[in-house]
């Protein structure tokens, strides 16, 4: 695989920038193999920083796509419509979460900058690894297997066919319930067990 990495470390107006040093995250990027393009932008969720990613993949030949920003659970799907939009494969993306695992955590500077540093020498180096997935559909049995006749199991089982679906309960013991099977009565309404 080619190894044209592009990696655009975020701002996120002064969440990141006024922990980390964003500038010298992507000047150190620029030092990585593998890269040929870095850069900072304030927002780069924006419409205008998602532009910036369409043009530098077109204008620099990218292959892969890093940024460096917050949590994927925020934005990889934003990222990645973007790469893709771009041209490249939305697999070929990483992102590396240094607003939650950087600057919201930590106050020095120099350290919080140099561990920015480290994750993105990680996050490039590991889509440098990433293959190009397509995503398939594949139709699915929808029928649930309920390991276990226990309490936990039996009740399973009826919230799954409650929902609407067939359900198979597997119990190795001869009869189900579990331990439950095993008392007498159960407070505090003294209800028997079985
Ligand atoms: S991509 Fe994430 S870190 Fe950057 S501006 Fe948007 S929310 Fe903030």
């Amino acid at each position: 695989m080619r190894k044209r990495v592009g990696v655009f470390v975020c701002d996120c107006g002064t969440n990141i920038a006024s922990v980390v040093d964003t500038e010298q995250v992507a000047e150190a990027a620029r030092q990585i193999p593998g890269v040929v393009f870095s850069t900072t932008y304030k927002y780069m969720c924006s419409d205008p920083g998602q532009e910036m990613i369409r043009n530098a993949i077109q204008e620099h030949d990218l292959e892969q796509v890093v940024v460096a920003s917050c949590s994927p659970r925020m934005h990889e799907n934003t990222f990645r419509r973007a790469v893709e939009a771009g041209g490249i494969n939305p697999y070929l993306f990483e992102q590396v979460n240094i607003r939650e695992q950087v600057s919201w955590v930590h106050t020095d500077k120099n350290m919080a900058t140099l561990k920015a540093i480290d994750l993105v020498r990680m996050g490039v180096n590991k889509v440098l690894h990433n293959q190009p997935l397509q995503i398939s559909t594949i139709p699915v049995t929808k029928k649930a297997m309920v390991i276990g006749g226990g309490i936990a199991g039996m009740q399973a089982a009826l919230d799954i066919a409650e929902a609407g679906y067939s359900v198979v309960i597997v119990e190795k013991e001869a009869s189900i319930g579990g331990k439950m099977t095993q008392l007498d009565k159960t407070f505090p309404t003294l209800d028997c067990a079985a």
